[in-house]
């Protein structure tokens, strides 16, 4: 057996990241930029004004006053309004800051009077309720440095500052398939030995979460020649390939067999449980290097060995260099986690929210089979238990949280 850092080392050294690309901003949020962004243009391009209200020039509103108004303006009115002594414009949220005011004064501060008269409720500053001229981003800054993971609202900037196409890492291709001859897809009623098919659902959202673009090829029998054919297919059109069972010690462990015909292949025993057998390698199709995981088939081994291994190599693919697993972080068991010594590392599934004391605390979800995946439905996050007998209520512990519920 070896470690799970080892582990880690050797699939991540196995892979590299891909291409950047030139994609438009809107499908940026979620991915890592290849470059530099420099802003071309000032957001806000105009000085403008923060509420509705009246734009007045400071120096007449030391106190309480009457002023003459002068129009109106919309935001997106281009208008050029200059605003004298004693006057003030009615002046809407977003529009542009007429020339001699210095300051807005809010509505909910005003009194209309008869005529073009309004009523100013009491003093106000120069700059009060005044966005300047790129107060938000300076024209010729680097907004974004390359490496920089796009948020919603990093999006959100990208098209603020008119950078349609920014170049990018690009989502992985991964072609997901599951074997089993066991396994059935269709609803339809299960006959002696089926079950259904659970893993390539969850994996297919895994996979999506994690900003790849999945094909999902479905259940694939357990017959070998069938196997390499959808396999070199797969990597012709695909970055990397996901499979689900058939990597262990079995009869009819196909997946097994054939990779280790068709591709470079390291098949490793870690010291983890759930998720002992995985399955990492090279197929080179037409030139092309295709990395390969090979998760077991066991519901909750397979959701633990993505998370801990397949996931880390595709963010590097997409070239992520942070956070390419989750972070631990130190929680309080509220139930007692328990296990026996058997010289690996347990990642037990347990629900973690914050306490009264502000510190995240965990209680287990049920049965830990690697077959039970219910009880890990119930789990956010998944605790690190080292070899022993486990952690007593009330002790610490490390725990990964999942980002979800
Ligand atoms: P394997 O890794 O193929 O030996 O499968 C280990 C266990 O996981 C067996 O009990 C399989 O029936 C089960 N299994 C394999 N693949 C799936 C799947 N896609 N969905 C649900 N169970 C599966
Ligand atoms: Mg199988």
């Amino acid at each position: 057996m070896i470690s799970l850092d080892e582990a880690r080392r050797r699939v991540l050294d196995g892979v590299v990241p891909l291409t950047p690309t030139e994609i438009a901003c809107e499908y940026t949020a979620g991915l890592v930029l290849a470059q530099d962004v420099v802003a071309a243009e000032n957001v806000p391009p105009f000085a403008n004004t923060a509420v509705d209200g009246y734009a007045v020039r400071s120096a007449d509103v030391s106190a309480a006053c009457e002023l003459r108004v002068i129009g109106t303006v919309a935001a997106g009115d281009g208008t050029e309004w200059s605003v004298g002594a004693g006057e003030a414009l009615r002046i809407m949220t977003g529009a542009v800051m007429p020339v001699g005011a210095d300051a807005v004064v809010m509505v909910e501060d005003t009194e209309p009077l008869a005529g073009d008269r309004v009523r100013i409720g009491k003093a106000i500053a120069a700059g009060v309720a005044v966005r300047p001229v790129a107060d938000d981003v300076r024209a010729g800054a680097v907004v974004f440095a390359r490496g920089t993971v796009l948020s919603p609202a990093g999006a959100g900037v990208l098209s603020s500052i008119n950078a349609r196409q920014v170049s990018v890492y690009p989502r992985v291709k991964v072609a997901l398939l599951s074997t089993g001859d066991e396994l059935v897809t269709d609803g339809s009623p299960l006959r002696r030995g089926q079950i259904r098919e659970s893993n390539l659902t969850m994996l297919e959202i895994l996979l999506t979460n994690d900003e790849c673009e999945v094909s999902n090829l479905g259940v694939i029998a357990d017959d070998e020649a069938t196997l390499e054919r959808v396999l070199l297919d797969a990597a012709r059109n695909n970055d990397a390939i996901v499979t689900s069972g058939g990597v262990s010690m079995g009869d009819f462990d196909v997946v097994k067999a054939v990779l280790s015909r068709i591709a470079e292949m390291q098949w490793m025993q870690m010291a983890v449980k759930p998720a002992k057998p995985f399955a990492f390698g090279i197929l080179t199709v037409d030139g092309r290097r295709v990395p390969v995981f090979g998760l077991p088939g066991n519901p909750v081994s397979s959701m633990i060995s993505f998370e801990l291994l397949a996931r880390a190599a595709l963010r590097k693919m997409m070239g992520h260099t942070r956070d390419l697993v989750r972070p631990l972080v130190r929680a309080i068991a509220d139930s007692p986690l328990r296990r026996k010594p058997d010289g690996k590392v347990h990642f037990m599934r347990v629900f973690a929210q914050f306490g009264d004391d502000g510190r995240v605390h965990v209680r287990d979800t049920g049965p830990q089979g690697s077959h039970q995946l219910a009880a890990t439905a119930a789990a956010n996050a998944l605790a690190v238990v080292p070899d022993g007998t486990g952690v007593v209520a009330g002790a610490d512990v490390d725990v990964m949280l999942l980002g979800n519920h």
